[in-house]
């Protein structure tokens, strides 16, 4: 009986040794097929259960390491890239596409549509954030992701010393019109386009941009703002807080605007922080991507 035992296991043994010269490859297609592409399908189609995943057509695909990572919806991309894909010509003006971006570039050549409100307004705490107007009015808000970085601005400002208030942040598209228009008939057409933006664009109606005043200034929009201590306490601090100053002195020829030592404008820490040690503009800071995104 023990002899017959030796025979089967033999035969066993063989069985097994001759699959495994058949198939060399059986066992990694096995884990492939229950793993591999589980894994595959996870991070690009979630929906597919093919072993080929399928080739999203709504994501531009410029380069193979991308795939490797994509980041959460909540990670803002922390270097977008200008594209002239971020607008679309329509009756000869360039509309953004994307105007809720947290990096939009809106200026005199890109312009937000005429129906676009943010739709997450918010004003924050009258005891942490100073307002020239306690009020709950339309100039008080902003975007809620802003929220957060205006009440640490303020309280570091608060701690060294600094009162600081809020004068202007979101500005809806018809106000902004109303504004120009007036502008325009004290100071004529041309100078109502340096000093004021016409409707669509201006940033104040992405609610990402705030105009800071102080009492030093009898709570005006005044270039010796930059005088104060709160003038100068924001420009050397604002970009710690994801705010960048969106109109400097001399670069007057690239943004289209007069120098405004009181209109900062979010951008996110990151990026503020880039633009800020560069001594760059928002336009600037594009360009460059720009060039090195494309060779
Ligand atoms: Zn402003």
């Amino acid at each position: 009986m023990k002899k017959l035992n030796y025979i089967i296991l033999g035969i066993i043994v063989s069985i097994l040794i001759a699959l495994y010269v058949l198939f060399p490859s059986a066992p990694n297609n096995l884990y492939i097929k229950y793993f591999g592409s589980k894994i595959t399908i996870d991070k690009k189609d979630n929906t597919s259960k093919d072993v080929e995943p399928v080739q999203p057509n709504d994501s531009p695909k410029e380069t193979d390491d991308k795939e490797g990572f994509e980041p959460g919806p909540d990670t803002p991309s922390p270097t977008p890239i200008e594209d002239e894909k971020d607008t679309i010509m329509i009756e000869g003006k360039l509309i953004l596409t994307d105007p809720a971006s947290l990096t939009v570039l809106v200026n005199k050549e890109r312009n937000l549509p005429e129906n676009y409100t943010p739709n997450n307004l918010v004003i924050g705490d009258f005891t942490k954030i100073n307002y020239v107007l306690k009020q709950q009015i339309d100039k008080n808000r902003v975007r809620i992701e802003v929220l957060p970085y205006l009440e640490q601005l303020f309280a570091k400002a608060k701690a060294d010393g600094i009162t600081i208030y809020v004068s202007s942040a979101y500005r809806s598209y018809n106000t902004q019109k109303s504004i120009f228009a007036w502008n325009q008939s004290v100071y004529g057409a041309e100078k109502a386009n340096t000093i004021s933006a016409h409707a669509g664009q201006s940033e104040h109606q992405t609610g990402l941009a705030i105009d800071f005043t102080s009492k030093s200034v009898n709570f005006d929009l005044v270039e010796r703002f930059e005088q104060t201590p709160e003038g100068i306490w924001l420009a050397n601090n604002a970009y710690k807080y994801g705010f960048i100053l969106r109109y400097p002195k001399n670069k007057s020829n690239i943004t289209g605007y007069v120098y405004e030592p009181w209109h900062f404008r979010f951008v996110g820490q990151e990026l503020a922080s880039e633009i800020h040690k560069n001594d760059l503009t928002l336009e600037e800071y594009f360009k460059e991507n720009s060039a090195i995104a494309e060779p």
